[in-house]
């Protein structure tokens, strides 16, 4: 739960304490907080099954990740998937929001082979770029060589909204909410559509959830028009209900109760129908991975497993409006991929979903994305539009002391600018790229801090993120909780 800009601090305070000697040993199911370690060891089943430096881990993959960007993504993925696998010229297809990633061994074959089953299906490639793997893609190549699957179960869909399809499922207009003095959301406007992912991000106590509350009608706004599922009042009805699901951050299941009866409740209570039940509540036992544990108190359930409950309980009735504040929380990342998988089958069959969450690199998975800063929308737009509307140009510099140029560099320019990634530091320059290089070339050689390379890099969403946030800081919008 917690936000990118905090962890980034979080972060920087490990790695120094960590130049000063201290051995810091962490565990975390995500993967591009790996990345920020010196050594990594990937576990599975109680036995490590590779280690190394996150570079190391990258190399070993022997791939390329490919970017495919085309015009239909649903139909490119059921095109290339099947053609996925070990020793294959694919190994692994997965979708993102406005692209697909392939890892290609040789990506000059892969390329051939993508033009050509793309053409045959009548789709136009846009572009496809050719990038480092990343070390979740060498994790989940990993956890598949040994066997282990992504939960791909199909769904029993008995009803289907595509017909809505593009049609304005939430719309907010002006939405305002105060607590007392404190205005928590402020004059927010926003549409999600029939069959579209949008990605609600923001540092912690942003706004998100009271925003997510006045869309689905547990908090009254205190100004502004809300739009749910062609509802504009009493949304709290049970025909609203019907309509909608919510993955709540704080409370989504009864720790008191099984499993099995977590389920009953829920399928009583968003009304699914008695004769859908059974197998509605088998496949989420299917896709949760606990087939003969229905009896299993659920408080005994680990994190991880009990999201995925939680998110199998709120798709049962089949919402047309689905919310999920941080469903992935705590998840591992073979487990994520299914429900990302889940969440795209449920968007091609119409249904409009709005989620958060604090982890950018999922966050691409998103068709749209909205960003929120102490309680306003301050952008708005594709992952890769939000990326390209990022001003200035980013260096990648790998010195021969990381930590100690990070800290140079964030007493010597804005904070927002630098940010360390694992060994590489990451600057966000303004000027001339030539200009920009030399000057911090300079600042770095005048401290002895030796720079081993410098290349121009592409902006994640994480440095988009956190330069937005801490511009808007430095503007004066900034909250305690910020
Ligand atoms: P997180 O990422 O931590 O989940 P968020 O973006 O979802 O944060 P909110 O939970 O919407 O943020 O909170 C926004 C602000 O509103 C916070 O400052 C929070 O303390 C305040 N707030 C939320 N609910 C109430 C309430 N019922 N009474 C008073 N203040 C509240």
């Amino acid at each position: 739960g917690v936000d990118p800009v905090s962890r980034r601090e979080f972060w920087d305070a490990l790695a120094h304490l960590a130049a000063e000697g201290l051995t810091i040993l962490l565990a975390t199911p995500y993967l591009d907080e790996a990345e920020r370690c010196h050594r990594v060891a990937l576990m599975h089943q109680g036995e490590i099954h590779d280690l190394g430096t996150p570079n190391e881990l990258r190399q070993r993959l022997g791939a390329q990740r490919m970017e495919v960007r085309t015009t239909n993504l649903a139909v490119a993925e059921e095109v290339l998937s099947p053609l996925a696998g070990p020793e294959q010229e694919i190994l692994d297809v997965q979708r993102f929001g406005d692209r697909l990633d392939l890892l290609a061994p040789h990506p000059d074959a892969a390329r051939v082979i993508v033009q050509e089953h793309l053409s045959d299906a009548g789709l136009e490639i846009q572009e496809i770029l050719l990038d480092e793997p990343t070390l979740e893609n060498t994790f989940v190549a990993r956890l598949r060589a040994l066997g282990e699957e992504v939960h791909d179960e199909p769904f029993p869909a008995r009803h289907d909204h595509t017909q809505r399809t593009g049609q304005v499922a939430i719309g907010a207009s002006r939405l305002t909410r105060q607590f007392g003095s404190f205005t928590a959301v402020r004059d927010l406007s926003l549409e999600v559509h029939y069959g579209e992912i949008y990605g609600l991000l923001g540092a912690n106590g942003a706004g998100k959830t009271t925003t997510i509350k006045m869309l689905c009608g547990l908090v009254a706004p205190t100004r502004g028009v809300v739009q749910l599922a062609g509802w504009t009042k009493q949304l709290r009805s049970s025909e609203v209900r019907q309509s909608i699901g919510y993955m709540s951050q704080k409370f989504s299941l009864y720790n008191d109760l099984s499993i099995e009866e977590n389920l009953e409740f829920f399928a009583g209570v968003y009304g699914v129908p008695r004769e859908e039940r059974e197998e509605k509540k088998r496949w989420v036992l299917e896709f949760s991975g606990l087939e003969g544990r229905e009896q299993q108190l659920t408080g005994s359930l680990p994190q991880g497993w009990k999201q995925r409950v939680a998110f199998g309980s709120a798709i049962m009735h089949e919402p047309s409006v689905l919310f999920l504040d941080e469903p992935t929380s705590g998840v591992d990342p073979l487990a994520r991929r299914s429900f990302w998988k889940m969440i795209n089958r449920l968007a091609d069959a119409g249904t409009a979903i709005l989620v958060t969450t604090h982890y950018l690199e999922e966050a691409e998975q998103c068709n749209r994305l909205g960003l929120m800063v102490a309680g306003e929308l301050v952008a708005e737009g594709t992952p890769t539009s939000i990326k390209a509307a990022q001003e200035g140009v980013l260096m990648e510099f790998v010195t021969d002391q990381p930590q100690r140029a990070l800290d140079l560099l964030k007493d010597t320019s804005e904070r927002w600018r630098i940010s360390l990634f694992g060994d590489r530091l990451h600057v966000i320059l303004n000027q001339d790229q030539a200009d920009g290089e030399r000057m911090y070339r300079e600042k770095l050689a005048a401290a002895g801090i030796k720079v081993i390379s410098a290349k121009p890099g592409r902006f994640s969403l994480e440095d988009v993120f956190i330069s937005v946030v801490e511009k808007a800081r430095s503007k004066g919008k900034a909250r305690v909780e910020d």
